[in-house]
């Protein structure tokens, strides 16, 4: 087996349980033939460190898939899906529709599996596992029999990565039930593999101050945050996308769950509906700002800052008094500490001193490693206005 050699001292982020080797950290590659295999990863000293696959392209080049010295074969993806499973079982994250494998947090990193009934959506987001997804297909086989696999691998790490993404065509429509509601997915068509399952705590949460309120969900996509209040009683919802396809999905899932009487829906840009309805003096009981990432790139983070504060500011001044704010990040480089500043700062503008019931993450199906930070990209703050 080839044999990637660290540069001294590199070893010891390894050892303290972070998977990611790059480039600059690497003494010396033996023996080394096709980008994607797995190495043997050692330190200065020769001692053993790990496993992983290795690419030269990325700057990101290695990332730990085990410690210890085992063959990295079918078996091991079985070995490494059934913890996966287990863990999720054991904290009765099992559901309709739920994540399976989440990367590194669920030391496969590279892959993530998303169930939705009887399907699992399989994304490759390394060449290394891209080059072993007949292994990691049947594991797949052997834990759902009844089941099949859609591959739509993500086409940005694809890119980065240096390998032909995979994206199977789209399946039929699914209804999956997600506690209380009911809703379509399709496999290989529209966002991540079908449904946000990150927020899925987070909609039952913001779910339970809905009773008898007028709510807006913002970058409401497919609308899952509106169906979940209006079925806990929410008297009317506005939803607001800037994309049309997304909309044309919650106006499904509204009818699937049979509350679109209750339900406007808009398509524009939410910096410019927020103002608009602030400027018409329009309330809501409960409002979800649930935007896409507003930076990628860590250079870019103040520009990212300002669009929060500026939809926060907005979105505080449109609550009614005891109305509930549920804001969030999916930004990498937003972390929650930053994100917190950026509410307090906001709402020092908005001249609005909420409450802060809870802060938010990302659904447990979607676990965050302690040694790991990055494994958390998910942050939110519920926020009260006082009466
Ligand atoms: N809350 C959703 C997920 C939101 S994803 C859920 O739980 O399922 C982010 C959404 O924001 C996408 O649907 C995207 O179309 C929309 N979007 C992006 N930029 C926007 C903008 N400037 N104004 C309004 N919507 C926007």
């Amino acid at each position: 087996m080839a044999k990637l050699v660290l540069r001294r001292g590199a070893e010891s982020r390894l050892r303290a349980g972070h998977p990611w080797i790059y480039r600059t950290q690497v003494a010396d590659l033996k023996g080394f033939t096709r980008a994607g295999e797995a190495v043997d990863v050692v330190d200065a000293g020769g001692r053993f460190v790990g496993r992983g696959f290795y690419n030269p392209r990325p700057s990101l080049c290695c990332r730990l898939l085990t410690r210890r010295d085992e063959t990295i074969d079918a078996e091991f993806f079985v070995r490494r899906l059934e913890a996966a499973r287990e863990y999720r079982r054991a904290a009765g994250l099992v559901a309709d529709a739920y994540r399976l494998c989440w990367s590194e947090a669920d030391a496969l990193p590279g892959l993530v599996v998303d169930r939705y009934g009887p399907v699992s959506v399989m994304q490759c987001l390394t060449l290394g596992m891209s080059g072993v997804h007949e292994w990691i297909e049947a594991a797949l086989g052997r834990m759902f029999p009844d089941g099949r696999v859609h591959r739509q691998d993500d086409a940005t790490a694809a890119r980065l990565e240096g390998f032909e993404p995979r994206q199977d065509p789209p399946d039929a429509e699914l209804v999956i039930t997600e506690e209380d509601c009911r809703f379509a997915v399709t496999p290989g068509a529209g966002h991540k593999t079908g449904l946000y399952l990150d927020q899925v705590v987070n909609r039952r949460l913001v779910a339970r101050h809905a009773a008898g309120r007028r709510i807006l969900d913002a970058f409401c996509y497919s609308g899952a945050f509106a169906c979940h209040l209006l079925r806990a009683g929410a008297t009317h919802a506005l939803l607001l996308d800037s994309s049309a396809d997304a909309l044309a999905l919650a106006r499904r899932n509204l009818e699937l769950n049979g509350v679109a009487g209750q339900a406007e829906l808009r398509e524009g840009n939410a910096f410019d509906v927020l103002r608009e309805l602030e400027a018409a003096g329009e309330r809501f009981g409960a409002i979800v700002l649930d935007p896409p990432p507003f930076t990628r790139r860590k250079d870019a983070v103040e520009a990212a800052a300002r669009g929060y504060k500026e939809i926060n500011i907005r979105a505080l001044r449109l609550l009614e008094p005891s109305g509930v704010l549920a804001t969030f990040s999916c930004s990498h480089h937003i972390t929650p500490a930053l994100f917190e500043e950026i509410c307090r700062d906001a709402a020092g503008d908005a001249g609005i001193h909420p409450r802060h019931l809870h802060t938010l993450t990302q659904n447990p199906d979607h676990p965050v490693l302690l040694t790991i930070p990055e494994s958390r990209y998910l942050t939110g703050l519920l926020l009260q206005r006082p009466a």
